[in-house]
């Protein structure tokens, strides 16, 4: 039996005013990518049209925070200001510094929602573990002192991950991309943190991840794309269609609701109540009040 869920009654207002209106958050796109360097608007716009109100834009490095910041301000979005575990080979220690500093700087600036993306990395080989523990501990640190929420990049590092943020407590936020064990998730929404799932749920293969997607309660799930990678299976690019050739699909944020339809389909819900719950999961990780819920409407032209 799964419990039926309970909307708010402003919630229930809204969708009895707006019976076909969705309004979605992708909790995780990079936007400033090269990608998308020819067709930036057009993503955003037709993310827009897909009703994808608002967009969480998590840096990378300390060289990216500018433009991160102008993106979430030029197309009405949300942004996280960190150092992915990825870039840590080429970060330097005055980037957590320039980090401190930009949290500072802007403090009051409402777009600003989170630390990240930070995290580790225990896939990618090559990349120095201690190194990357070093950025994530002064970066768990930054995200306490500026009282901010944090954006985790986990990928063969959950253990690691739960191990610093039990050492350095924070007030919870998004485990993206989220691929751990159940086990491993419990100990994340006992932290205070939500998890995300997108295009890696489409694929039919994907069976601990789908079971995950599936046990899981849903007020501890968000909804994202990681754009532009992550391909949904209905981008995906074969390895033998990219030696003919092919570049890898592109992911886009326009893909929130077809992804979100597949999470529905999983769960035996309807898209609505999918909608509804994931919305609000991710207002709370990154502490963001109702008011987001009508700038998220405003901002979704569909
Ligand atoms: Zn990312």
């Amino acid at each position: 039996m799964r419990p039926a869920i309970a909307l708010g009654r402003r919630a229930v207002a809204a969708l009895i005013a707006h019976p076909q209106s969705m309004y979605w958050i992708d909790s995780h796109c990079h936007l400033d990518a090269a990608e998308f360097d020819a067709d930036r608007q057009a993503v955003r716009d037709s993310a827009r049209s897909a009703g994808v109100g608002l967009c969480v834009l998590p840096a990378v490095e300390a060289a990216n925070f500018d433009t991160v910041r102008l993106l979430a301000h030029t197309h009405g979005d949300v942004y996280a200001l960190g150092i992915h575990p990825l870039y840590t080979p080429r970060a330097q220690a005055q980037d957590l510094q320039t980090l401190d500093q930009q949290l500072r700087l802007h403090r009051s600036d409402k777009r600003l929602v989170a630390v990240g993306e930070t995290g580790l990395d225990g896939w990618v080989p090559g990349l120095d573990m201690a190194t990357q523990q070093r950025f994530y501990t002064a970066q768990l640190q930054l995200a306490r002192l500026h009282r901010l929420p944090v954006i985790l990049h986990v990928r063969r590092s959950a253990d690691l991950l739960l191990k610093g943020l039990r050492q350095t407590p924070v007030q919870g936020g998004i485990a993206h991309a989220f691929n751990g064990s159940l086990q491993q998730a419990r100990q994340f929404i006992d932290l205070g943190f939500k998890l995300g799932f997108g295009g890696a749920l489409t694929y039919e293969r994907a069976l601990q991840l789908r079971r995950l997607a599936t046990e899981l309660p849903l007020d501890a799930l968000v909804l994202e794309t990681d754009s532009p990678d992550i391909p949904p299976h209905w981008l995906y690019v074969t390895a033998a269609q990219r030696e003919a050739g092919a570049a890898q699909g592109r992911n886009t944020p326009d893909q929130m609701p077809r992804i979100a339809q597949m999470l529905a389909d999983l769960r035996g819900v309807s898209l609505e109540e999918v909608q509804w719950v994931t919305t609000r999961n991710v207002r709370q990780a990154l502490g963001m009040g109702d008011d987001w819920l009508q700038v998220c409407r405003a901002n979704a032209q569909n």
